[in-house]
């Protein structure tokens, strides 16, 4: 068997038995690959052994993608830094769901281009639960608000929360953060801001998708652990000067 379909297994296997531990439905947590990096024949491979959900960082590989991957039926997020200039990109590949919107002015700008063109789009709030300036997100205190200003742009569909956890081999530390953004979920549900739906939420990866799972996860994002170690350190995705 496939080194890649092995470790699909393995990634399965974790998923089920944090599921049961945490007494929830296998089928409640979907598998999302992080395919950056990731060349098209490792991910065909992938979905060969059934998987149906991608999340890409960077337009560029979006684009390089796009013609090898389309034969296969899938879907694709966005799960990387937005940029304006790169918003017509995004919407060219088929992307049904933005998982990091973190800013009022580029949610704007994603409104008034899906206006243009007559689409919407789903979209999750990411959240710096972590508090690292390396990372990206809206700060937990000011979520609730953005929330209600994103929410009142008519293209743009809420579904939930996302965030990515402390890198720490401290799992309680790991698990604030996911208990944080399960919390946010939970005050923004009481808040019953019309058109928000705050079913998904977007978190855990690789090294903490058990800890995730038992917080409340419904989408945990895997790269490493399915296709092995990346050449980029992943500062090269989520630094503001790249
Ligand atoms: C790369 C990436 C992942 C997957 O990380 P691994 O540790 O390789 O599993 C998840 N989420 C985001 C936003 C990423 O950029």
């Amino acid at each position: 068997m496939n080194e890649i379909t092995t470790r699909l297994r393995e990634i399965k296997r974790r998923i089920a038995a944090a599921c049961e531990k945490a007494g929830r439905n296998t089928g409640e947590v979907r598998l999302l690959l992080a395919t950056k990096t990731v060349l098209p024949d490792q991910i065909k491979i992938a979905f060969t052994a059934g998987e149906t959900l991608i999340g890409e960082n960077k337009v560029q590989e979006l684009r390089q993608k796009f013609d090898a991957l389309k034969e296969f039926p899938h879907e694709k997020h966005f799960i990387g830094h937005l940029q304006s200039n790169k918003i017509k990109d995004i919407l060219k590949c088929n992307v049904s769901c933005i998982q990091s919107l973190d800013r009022l002015d580029i949610a704007e700008k994603l409104h008034q281009r899906l206006s243009t063109e007559q689409k919407e789009m789903n979209v999750l709030i990411q959240v710096n639960t972590s508090s690292e300036a390396s990372k990206f997100g809206v700060s937990p205190g000011e979520t609730v608000e953005l929330v209600k200003r994103v929410a009142a742009l008519d293209s743009l569909q809420i579904k939930g929360l996302m965030t990515i956890g402390l890198f720490s081999a401290e799992t309680e530390k790991v698990r604030q953060c996911f208990r944080l953004l399960k919390n946010l979920q939970q005050e923004i549900i009481r808040h019953n801001i019309p058109g928000v739906e705050m079913k998904e939420l977007s978190m855990g990866m690789s090294n903490d998708l058990e800890t995730a799972i038992e917080e409340g996860a419904t989408i945990v994002r895997v790269g490493t652990a399915i296709f092995g170690q990346r050449i980029y350190p992943d500062s090269y995705y989520w630094n503001e000067t790249r």
